[in-house]
């Protein structure tokens, strides 16, 4: 069967990953969570002090992207995704609250964003990908065979995240949460090098009275319209 490339983007907390992991093993395909790849930029970032007073260090971050092996692995036991820097598992530590703060300003730097989207672009080379992020569908692939642009009242996204971090054990409140959120969809959006924007041709999709199913089917049903078109 022919195998596309599914570009998903959209507001931080839509639950992006979550469809385009679900979608990904529905197909067979590889799923990628570029944020991931931002995020672990930025942990590396905070440990090696290139953040000072709340301002990264774009020289020293640009300088260090070489010093940076970032890499997935999935383990189909659990079904888990893990993000690997320089061979280490960060995949817990990258989503902390620390690094939500600062990941925006991160992958704002456009020497970081370019590093990523030629890494992100060979790992779509041969196609059967499901990629989530903010230019997906408009940077990355954008001759995607189905882009996907989600959103959901950000009351929601709010508590989703809060109840997911609370989950993994996380001391934190709503109100910490619903300002990152607006912090990073704010910067996302406004940011010079690759805004987060809808692509022309991507389908929107508003979650924020869906279950994790009931999505799934939606997307699966583009995705398989397309598919047998091909
Ligand atoms: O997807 P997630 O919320 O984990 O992404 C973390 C941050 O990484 C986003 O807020 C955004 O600033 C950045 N990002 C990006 N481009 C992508 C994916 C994520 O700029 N393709």
């Amino acid at each position: 069967m022919n195998k596309i490339v599914i570009a998903i983007d959209g507001y931080s907390s839509c639950g992006k990953s979550t469809l385009a992991k679900s979608l990904a093993r529905k197909l067979g395909y590889v799923f990628i969570d570029s944020g991931a790849m931002y995020r672990a930029v930025t942990l590396y970032a905070i440990r090696n002090s290139l953040i000072n007073g709340g301002t990264p260090d774009k020289d020293a971050i640009i300088a260090a992207t070489c010093n940076m092996q970032i890499t997935f692995r999935f383990d189909p036991e659990t079904e888990k995704n893990t993000t690997y820097l320089n061979g280490e598992d960060v995949e817990e530590e990258i989503r902390r609250l620390e690094v939500s703060e600062y990941v925006s300003p991160v992958s704002a730097i456009r020497e970081v964003r370019e590093a990523m989207v030629r890494l992100q672009q060979g790992m779509g080379a041969e196609k059967g990908i499901v990629m989530d992020g903010r230019d997906i569908g408009t940077v990355v692939f954008p001759d995607a065979e189905l882009k996907i642009f989600m959103t959901a009242d950000p009351e929601i996204r709010a508590q989703r995240r809060f109840l997911e971090l609370q989950a993994k054990g996380l001391n934190i409140n709503i109100e910490e949460v619903r300002k990152n959120i607006s912090q990073r969809d704010f910067i996302d959006q406004n940011r010079e090098e690759s805004p987060l924007r809808k692509a022309a041709d991507a389908i929107v999709l508003d979650n924020s009275h869906l279950t994790p199913q009931e999505q799934l089917d939606w997307a699966a049903g583009k995705a398989f319209e397309i598919i047998e078109r091909l």
